[in-house]
């Protein structure tokens, strides 16, 4: 299937009747593991169910969300790759005039709040429609109470104010497939790993964090709360969390466990077409495939720890790396791809140089709660070695047809120190072959 269906033109062609699943996003329809939303969708489809995607629907009229009639199991809810609020505002909040998600590169089409907005608009044209599941960054970032930077405010988990009947957090592959399993079987999904719900009562053995009546009230409670939170995070040791709001509960239960390397690559291996959807063309160009048509996920994760970026709280801190077979096969599709030029514009994930390797104790049990692995010194634990990444980018380097691999995403600079064996032999590559004009160092 060369793109998940948008149209109902396209379900007949494909002799379907009705789809499993739609799934609704903020972005256009970019089908590339970069997009969650193709990603997701692709995944579902895997495992046998029909799934059709609404990219970017009109919120003025029903025409958009209604055109692929009303899903046989859920509805799937995000704001697409990036929050909708950080896509619509700069840092000192004024209007985007540019959205590189959206064809021809007008931000005119993804609403504020759009995971809101969204289960608002599938609920005025459908009535008592089929659940709704909200997941993608904005979602997973903002399940338990959270400050809004926008408002200058606390808010409430984005669950409440979407009114949605459950939210999948983190990158959320495990998670959905789950849920549509047992949404087909009709049976309760309540306990499913990876996702929220909104309760009366709190269930056995979880962890109550300070409510959101007092996280408004008492910085130390909002403080308190996010440490319990963020220590919660880890597939192998978290304790699902319950938070009251108002008279009810919000229930997140532990996260997934994070993919296996052959579940990772099994989802790269995918068939991508590595374009934005033809429907799309009449608008104009969709600027973000500049960057990510040709670019290479090598993991997930970070224990970076940078205090600003929350990243852990979506991919976790244990590094999860995809096999450098998988990755050369990604790599060597692309240069069979008629707009490939022979450049790779990045080889990386949210840390570059975290590529191969990782720590023995936290794979078996999990993360420390009270240690850091890079800072402020790196752990013994860790052994940071730039090996295998050296020998995947000369590897790739090395198809035929690609002329250069670039690595866009930032680097730790502690960990090259911190590697005797390999460290400067890896800053010889990057700066030597592998840096396309500014070298990103990661804080
Ligand atoms: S190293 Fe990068 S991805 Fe990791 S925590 Fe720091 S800023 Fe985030
Ligand atoms: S032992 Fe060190 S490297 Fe391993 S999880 Fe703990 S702090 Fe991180």
């Amino acid at each position: 299937m060369k793109y998940l269906p948008v149209t109902k033109d396209e379900l007949k062609q494909l002799n379907w009747d009705s789809l499993d699943i739609i799934l609704v996003s903020g972005d256009s329809y970019i089908d590339s593991p970069y997009s969650g939303t193709a990603l997701i969708g692709r995944y579902l489809t895997k495992n046998g169910f029909r799934v059709g995607i609404i990219p970017q629907p009109d919120l003025h009229s029903g025409v958009d969300i209604t055109s692929l009639g009303e899903p046989n199991l859920f509805w799937g809810v995000s704001g697409g790759t990036v929050d909708s609020m950080v896509a619509n505002y700069t840092a000192s909040k004024k209007r985007r005039k540019s959205d590189d998600f959206t064809p021809g590169g007008i931000n005119n089409k993804r609403p504020d709040r759009a995971v809101i907005v969204y289960s608002n608009l599938i609920r005025k044209h459908f009535k008592h429609t089929k659940p709704i599941v909200l997941g993608g960054i904005e979602a997973s970032l903002r399940r338990v109470a959270h400050y809004d930077f926008w408002t200058n405010k606390l808010r409430k988990s984005i669950l409440f104010d979407a009114k949605a009947d459950m939210l999948v957090y983190g990158m959320a592959e495990k998670t959905i497939v789950q849920v549509a399993h047992a949404m087909r079987q009709k049976k309760s999904w309540q306990e499913i790993n990876g996702l929220c719900y909104i309760s009366n009562e709190v269930p056995e053995n979880y962890k109550e964090l300070p409510s959101f009546d007092e996280v408004q009230k008492s910085k130390a409670k909002f403080t308190k709360m996010f440490h319990l939170f963020y220590n919660n995070n880890d597939p192998i040791t978290a304790f699902g969390l319950a938070q009251k709001t108002d008279t009810r509960f919000l229930i997140q239960n532990k996260p997934a466990n994070h993919l296996s390397q052959k579940e990772l690559d099994n989802i790269f291996d995918m068939d991508f077409s590595l374009d934005a959807h033809p429907s799309h063309s009449k608008d104009g160009k969709v600027k973000a495939l500049d960057t990510i048509k040709f670019s290479l996920t090598t993991h997930r994760g970070c224990y970076g720890e940078c205090n600003f970026c929350a990243i852990a709280v979506h991919q976790g801190q244990t590094v999860n790396w995809r096999s450098e077979k998988s990755i050369l096969k990604e790599a060597k599709k692309f240069t069979k791809h008629k707009s490939f030029k022979g450049i790779i514009s990045d080889a990386g994930g949210p840390t570059a140089n975290m590529y191969g390797f990782e720590c023995a104790k936290k794979i078996k049990k999990g993360c420390c709660e009270n240690k850091r692995c890079i800072s402020p010194v790196v752990c013994k634990s860790l052994k940071p070695t730039h090996g295998s990444q050296i020998n995947l980018l000369n590897n790739i380097q090395n198809i035929d047809g690609v002329k250069k691999v670039f690595i866009a995403s930032g680097i730790r600079y502690d960990m090259i120190v911190n590697d005797k064996q390999f460290g400067q032999k890896y800053v010889n590559s990057l700066v030597k072959k592998h840096t396309s004009g500014q070298l990103k160092v990661a804080p």
